[in-house]
């Protein structure tokens, strides 16, 4: 990555004048975000393809529009919650885009987000793109750490940040508009892989008079623990060496995999979640058994990128 991330987050400030705003979208999250608008005084005009979604929020104050394009047309900042790239396009397509502020938080690749950034920029309006990392009841809840990554345009991010900050908190990755979906993603994948992980565990006592409900504590704080070998790797990845200050080497670790295997074939359960980043770890070490046996699970990452 090149770009500078400014790795700040605003959290809900008190706004003096709260500013108007257009969101169109009123499904789980486009309501969450409109309820935490209207809590904090801001004028908010919706939109939504089954109008009975707004009535609530109208009965709240909101203003209530009858197409995407009047809803765009009521003010410069709109922020857009639809389901997916398709309903964006859609939704967009009859709107003048001219002088707006556009700001997608519809979950997309960093490819759709460029592409999608280009074609606004291109209708007259600036465009910031943003990942949302919460789920809709953390919305408007500071103490449960909601927070969007947002890239693209930062005189629009600095302009609106207040604004934008008010159901969630607002953390700027960069110009790139694709970063914040690039940031977005990469979290949960690494969060698919924790689920990976949980999931082969709660299988392997399945079968046993182990209650789950005592495991899960032992897994918390096992996974919260290992969360530290995070920063090490990112301190490996940057200096380009992977053996400094390693505790559990590669070579001990791919010598445990046959224990692991041998374990889940005992218990009857598959290996297929894990066989994968074994496999991976074997590959690293058999290139050079004796300079990356020293490192730790760092080269994993050079073999997803297809070097080492
Ligand atoms: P919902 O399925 O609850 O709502 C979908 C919304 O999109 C509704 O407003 C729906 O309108 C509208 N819509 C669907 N298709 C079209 C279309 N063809 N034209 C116009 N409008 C359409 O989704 P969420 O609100 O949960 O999610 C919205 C976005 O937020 C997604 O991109 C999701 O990835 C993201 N997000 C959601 C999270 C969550 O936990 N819910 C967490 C993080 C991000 P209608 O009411 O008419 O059906």
């Amino acid at each position: 990555m090149t770009e500078n991330t400014a790795d700040t987050v605003s959290e809900i400030p008190p706004t003096a004048h709260p500013a108007p705003l257009t969101l169109l979208g009123l499904g789980a999250m486009g309501t969450a975000l409109a309820g935490a608008w209207l809590a904090e005084g801001h004028p908010l005009t919706v939109w939504n393809r089954t109008a009975a979604r707004a009535e609530p929020l109208a009965a709240r104050g909101a203003g209530v529009a009858a197409t995407a394009a009047e809803a765009v047309a009521a003010n410069r900042l709109v922020v857009v919650c639809l389901l997916d790239d398709a309903s964006v396009e859609e939704a967009l397509d009859g709107a003048d885009l001219t002088g707006k502020d556009v700001v997608n938080l519809v979950t997309s690749t960093p490819g759709t987000a460029r592409d999608r950034a280009a074609r606004v920029t291109a209708r007259g309006a600036r465009y910031l793109d943003g990942g949302i990392m919460a789920v809709p009841p953390m919305i408007g809840v500071p103490q449960a750490g909601p927070y969007v990554f947002y890239s693209g345009s930062q005189e629009l991010f600095e302009e609106h940040r207040a604004t934008l900050a008010a159901p969630a908190g607002a953390r700027y990755v960069g110009a790139d508009a694709g970063f914040a979906a690039l940031h977005d993603v990469a979290l949960l994948s690494a969060m698919y892989g924790m689920f990976g992980g949980v999931a082969h565990a709660f299988a392997l006592v399945s079968g046993e008079s182990v209650d789950p409900r005592a495991l899960a504590p032992l897994l918390s704080s096992w996974l919260t623990a290992m969360t530290g070998s995070i920063a090490a790797t990112a301190g490996r990845l940057v200096a380009g060496d992977y053996t400094g200050g390693v505790v559990s080497t590669l070579a001990m670790q791919v010598a445990g995999v046959p224990t692991f295997l041998r374990t889940a074939e005992e218990q009857g359960v598959s290996t297929e979640l894990l066989t994968p980043y074994f496999e991976l770890m074997q590959r690293r070490l058999a290139a050079d058994p004796d300079r990356n046996g020293a490192e730790d699970l760092t080269g994993v990452v050079d073999l997803l990128r297809g070097r080492g």
